[in-house]
Formats: structure tokens, sequence, C-alpha cells
């Protein structure tokens, strides 16, 4: 058969398309048997057995959040949180500005001011969270490792502003002394075994 052939079969001159009728079914019986025929497949049988076999196995994929969570990478860069220093408890942030000068989505806001001893001392601190894109640049700049990330990645708000504060970020005082201070685990954290390595050979990486 050639293209036209292809292209004119079962047309009439009129227009019209002859639709072959012979196997319809005439009486109630014969449609409800198409009908049957046509709906219960084997397939559907064995769609049927996976799901039932994945049901028996009680093997759930899937968590009940908020209730449960799943865990997060260690460097996953969700809020920030400011470290204590190990010994002393005191606050690691020295007032720098680096985190300031280096945010790129301009949404940190510092100020610091000289206190009794003559020390440099952070008086404000905070960190818009409506503008930053969690680039973990600011973690990655600081010296002291004063700032970092943390895991809490729920701060939905109902104002397109919302801010962090520094005394939220920073490790409250009685988890500290409970030991539950984690260190940033991310690019620009100590190694570990740093102590060795740069007394052994300074220049080695
Ligand atoms: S994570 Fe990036 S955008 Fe957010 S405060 Fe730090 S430097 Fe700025
Ligand atoms: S958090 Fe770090 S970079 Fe920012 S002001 Fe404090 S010490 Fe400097």
């Amino acid at each position: 058969m050639n293209h036209e052939q292809f292209n004119d079969r079962n047309v009439v001159e009129n227009g019209y398309f002859l639709v072959d009728i012979e196997d319809y079914p005439k009486d109630g019986w014969s449609k409800f048997k198409r009908v049957v025929q046509r709906t219960f497949k084997g397939e559907l049988f064995v769609g049927l057995w996976v799901v039932l076999r994945e049901m028996i196995k009680f093997d759930i994929h899937t968590v009940s959040y908020p209730a449960e969570k799943m865990p997060i990478g260690p460097r996953y860069r969700a809020v920030h949180e400011m470290k204590r220093l190990w010994e002393s408890g005191t606050e690691r942030c020295i007032g720098c500005g680096l985190c300031e000068k280096i945010c790129i989505s301009n949404c940190i806001r510092m100020d610091t001011r000289i206190d009794e001893n003559s020390r440099k001392e952070v008086s404000e601190y905070s960190i818009n969270l409506g503008r930053c894109i969690f680039c973990g640049y600011c973690a990655e700049v600081c010296p002291e490792l004063a700032i970092t990330h943390g895991g809490r990645y729920e701060n939905a708000s109902e104002q397109r502003e919302h801010f962090i504060l520094y005394e939220d970020m920073l490790t409250p005082i009685d988890q500290f002394k409970a030991g539950k201070q984690q260190e940033f685990e991310g690019f620009g954290a100590i190694t570990p075994h740093e102590d060795e390595r740069v007394k052994k050979t300074p220049l080695a990486y």
C-alpha cells in the first residue's frame, strides 16, 4: 500500500469514514464481557501484588515531619550560630567585621564598642534572614571560627524581613557547660589533629 492509498483507506467519496462495526457487542451480556475483558488485564494483578507485597513488609520510607526529622549533613548551611571559647566560655567573636564586609547579601549589621577594660566588644549584631542566601561566606572568612552555620533550617516567618540577634545565635551558657557546643565541620573549620600538623610541618597543606 502506497502513502496515498494508506491515507484514502476506508474513505468514501462523500468524506465519511467507514467504521467496522462487525464485532461490536450487540446485547448487554456481550457488552459486559467486553468491559471485563478490557478492564481486568494481567498487569493489573501484577501491580496489585507489588503494592500488597510492599505493604506487608511494613518497611516505612517516610518520616512524620515535624515530629520526626531526617538527619542532615554536618556541613549543611542553616541558621547561623555563634560559638564560645572552649577554655573560658566567653564569646569567640572579636568584632573584626570581616563577616559583615564579605556578606554578599549585605544582611549582617554589627557594631562594636570599647568596654570598661579597654577591650573591644560586640555591642550589636544581627542577620536579616530574609536576605541571607546561606552562602557560608561569613563562616568561611571568620578568623576565630566564631560564626558558623548550624542545623536549624526551620526559619519561616510571616515577615519578609526577620532578624536573628547575636544572643539568639550564641551558644547558651548552660548548653556550653553541658558540652553541647559543636564545632563547625564545614570548609574553613579546623581539621582533626590540627595541632600536630601545624607543629610538625606548617606548610604541609
Ligand atoms: S551566609 Fe552569606 S548571605 Fe548569609 S549572612 Fe553569611 S555571608 Fe551573608
Ligand atoms: S563573627 Fe567572626 S568575622 Fe564576624 S566579626 Fe566576629 S570574629 Fe569577625
